[in-house]
């Protein structure tokens, strides 16, 4: 109970994905990990969230139950998935925001941001969050999420997350749909895959763009976050007397419009080809997506922007 009244959402959610895992490093039920112990990190994980308007705490605990939601459906195309990799899925998933500054990359690239010159503007934001949680882990007693694994699977494990939130960067996404597509195109049974990274990549990426695939109250109150946050960046690109990027002028916002261009150009197109191994999953979230954007298309003939 003292851990429920000191901790958010984040925290709460992730501890309480299906079986919790119990307080000792072997559970019966074969997870390997100290429950105390991923208490303690993700507490200090969700602290680090800044409350930007969309890239938050909420956003990270409602990416974190999408992954574990669509890892269900995956899980029902597999013969094993071991109980670590499910482990670094839901960690990867919790982190991949940690620390968001509520601007994007290229805001941070343009404004010389310390940590684009860190991170020699490669995928700075992802480089800063996952790079920040293996840091909270190594550096923090009682933090150590990862010291039940031997070497090998520590290496496995580092090398998941690692991926899986760089899968978050939009900037790779028509890429990773590509080598997606061409893997099932060679082989349609994700069971026979050796190299589950591209899939778990995946289910990250769509549980974190997949918001518009919800009932339309929910799918519009993220849009609104999303937006809003997109114009508190426009501003500060025009107090710095830099370009207004694209989507980010609230003088000419027209949100109806920007979710289906979003919709149609990312979103569509990565459930349609998920549709192709997790039709459980991504069944249900189309229907919904259809009437996301007749909810859109209505808005925008009644001249609603934003
Ligand atoms: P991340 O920054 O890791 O959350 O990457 C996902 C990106 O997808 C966000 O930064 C947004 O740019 C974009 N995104 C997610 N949901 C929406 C949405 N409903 N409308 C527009 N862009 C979105
Ligand atoms: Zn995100």
């Amino acid at each position: 109970m003292a851990f429920m009244i000191k901790s958010g959402p984040l925290a709460w959610l992730c501890t309480h994905v299906r079986q919790p895992p119990m307080n000792f490093h072997v559970s019966q039920d074969g997870w390997r990990v100290n429950r105390k112990t991923v208490e303690n990190y993700l507490y200090l994980v969700e602290r680090e969230y800044v409350p930007n308007s969309y890239h938050n705490n909420i956003h990270a605990a409602d990416v974190t139950q999408s992954a574990a939601i669509i890892m269900n459906s995956v899980k029902l195309h597999l013969d094993e998935i071991p109980k670590m990799e499910i482990f670094c899925i839901i960690m990867a998933a919790a982190v991949h925001d940690l620390g968001h500054l509520g601007v994007n990359n290229d805001f941070l690239i343009n404004s010389k941001h310390p940590r684009a010159t860190t991170y020699n503007d490669k995928s700075v934001n992802e480089n800063y969050h996952i790079s920040r949680a293996f840091e909270i882990a190594r550096t923090t007693p009682s933090c150590d999420i990862f010291e039940s694994f031997t070497f090998e699977e520590q290496k496995k494990c580092r090398k998941l997350m690692i991926d899986t939130v760089f899968a978050t960067d939009m900037a790779i996404h028509f890429d990773l749909l590509k080598a997606f597509n061409e893997k099932i195109d060679a082989e349609p049974d994700v069971n026979k895959w050796e190299d589950r990274n591209l899939l778990y990549q995946m289910v990250v990426h769509l549980a974190d763009i997949g918001n518009p695939a919800r009932p339309f109250p929910l799918a519009r109150g993220w849009a609104e976050r999303v937006i809003q946050e997109f114009c508190e960046q426009g501003d500060k690109e025009a107090s710095l007397g830099l370009a207004v990027s694209p989507f980010c002028n609230r003088e000419n916002m027209n949100m109806p419009k920007a979710q289906q261009g979003f919709i149609n150009v990312f979103l569509k197109p990565t459930l349609t080809t998920f549709h192709r191994v997790v039709p459980e999953f991504t069944g249900p979230a189309l229907e919904y997506l259809d009437k996301t954007i007749a909810e859109w298309v209505k808005l925008e003939q009644s001249g609603f922007k934003m």
